[in-house]
């Protein structure tokens, strides 16, 4: 059985709130984070959410890699012509990241510096790897975690959907666990909170736990739209 939560907010400081989501009942969940200003960041990550409800509309099965990656590849081509048609657009992009639940396993696909993480047994572990130049320069060994959380371009992306005219698209899958909790995210979330934090909040046995999340962002500063999917898994 799955129980799911899903909360969004603009922030304390922003006026528009650029982040999409979407919550089916088909097992299908996804956080969006646009970029691009005039507004134009709202409109890509909402062309791509809408890109995935449609073919969910369609009757299509999105639950492997190979359909995860292709309906990602799909909202590539509509922001890219959208910028293309619309020149004011032109710099907009979003980051996706996409978890599918088949039976007992989790599927996922991403682009960017939104995450998926996996709490299992207390322990908090990222399953997706951000799209950033800062996470690079973590791996390489340029820098350490805590100078990539203050680090002047710790936005920047290496990689989002509509940017260019073909995207690579990580993606994976892995068998579930009883009592498995799943959270997919904004880097408002992870840039206001701390992993810690986030681990409690999964934890703790009441309430919505995507508006508890959201709620710590903002009482984190909430210098950024903040969305949180969380996707529970009992037997
Ligand atoms: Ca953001």
């Amino acid at each position: 059985m799955l129980k799911y939560y899903s909360a969004t907010d603009v922030g304390l400081v922003r006026k528009h709130n650029e982040d999409s989501l979407l919550v089916t009942d088909k097992q299908l969940f996804l956080v969006a984070d646009g970029m691009g200003g005039h507004a134009a960041g709202d409109i890509a990550s909402r062309i791509f959410v809408t890109t995935v409800d449609a073919a969910l509309q369609d009757g299509e099965n999105i639950d492997t890699q190979d359909s995860l990656r292709n309906v990602f590849i799909r909202g590539n081509q509509a922001i890219y012509i959208s910028r293309l048609v619309h020149p004011e657009r032109r710099g907009m992009g979003t980051t996706a990241t996409m978890l599918s639940i088949r039976e007992k396993t989790a599927v996922w696909a991403h682009v960017g510096d939104s995450r998926l993480y996996r709490l299992r047994n207390g322990e908090l572990k990222q399953i997706t790897r951000d799209h950033s130049l800062v996470a690079d320069l973590v791996e390489n060994g340029s820098i350490t975690e805590a100078e990539a959380r203050k680090h002047p371009h710790k936005n920047m992306l290496m990689r989002a959907v509509g940017v260019e005219e073909f995207v690579q698209v990580d993606t994976g899958e892995f068998a579930i666990k009883d009592n498995d909790i799943f959270l997919l995210c904004s880097d408002g979330l992870t840039n206001m909170t701390s992993e810690e934090e986030i681990k409690q909040l999964l934890a703790a046995d009441d309430g919505n736990k995507a508006a508890k999340l959201v709620q710590a962002a903002l009482d984190g500063g909430g210098l950024d739209n903040v969305t949180a999917i969380v996707v529970e898994y009992h037997e």
